[in-house]
């Protein structure tokens, strides 16, 4: 089922020069970018993408860290398209939100030797490279809020039917 997904390429992609190699693993996939863009969203963007949920999950100094440090700098987002996109791309990023708990080949694995505790230890949100939305039902959401229909680029990768209709 072709299916779009949110992902956002953090600041700490940005400033260590990762944003072209994270693409890159991200088109290996056979993901077709269909959005993107390079912003410094507001704190109101920002407090609504990382929503009450997030406290929820990981307490509201993690939510407060999260929305400062993504309006403060600047940030990739961007919509992909294909089979299974929400998975593909949360595969690729890795299992865990902590980038020393991810397998290698992953993004976060790879990419960052940040932990929870060093996260902790310095009081800011771990920077983990990558945000990609976690179900189509909070993807669409995502992009909503990020991207008006009208930003949407009209085109197709040649390979797009092969990879998504052959290689599954
Ligand atoms: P994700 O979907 O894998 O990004 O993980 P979550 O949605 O659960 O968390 C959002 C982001 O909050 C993560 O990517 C981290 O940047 C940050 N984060 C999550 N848990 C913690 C934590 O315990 N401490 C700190 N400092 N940051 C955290
Ligand atoms: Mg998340």
């Amino acid at each position: 089922m072709t299916e779009r997904t949110f992902v956002m390429l953090k600041p700490d992609a940005l400033h260590r020069g990762k944003v072209g190699e994270i693409i890159g693993q991200l088109e290996e996939t056979g993901l077709q970018i269909a959005a993107i863009d390079i912003r410094s969203p507001s704190k109101e963007l920002a407090r609504e993408h990382y929503g009450p949920e997030i406290a929820e999950r990981h307490g509201e100094d993690v939510r407060e860290n999260l929305v400062e440090y993504i309006s403060e700098f600047t940030v990739i987002p961007m919509v992909l398209q294909g089979r299974n996109a929400v998975s593909k791309v949360r595969d690729t990023m890795g299992e865990s939100f902590d980038p020393m708990e991810c397998s290698p080949g992953s993004i976060r694995g790879d990419l960052s030797s940040y932990s929870t505790d060093a996260a902790t230890e310095e009081a800011i949100a771990i920077p983990n490279l990558i945000h990609g939305a976690e179900s189509a039902e909070a993807a669409e959401n995502e992009i909503d809020l990020w991207f008006p229909e009208s930003e949407f680029a009209a085109y197709e990768r040649p390979d797009f039917d092969y990879i998504n209709d052959i290689l599954g």
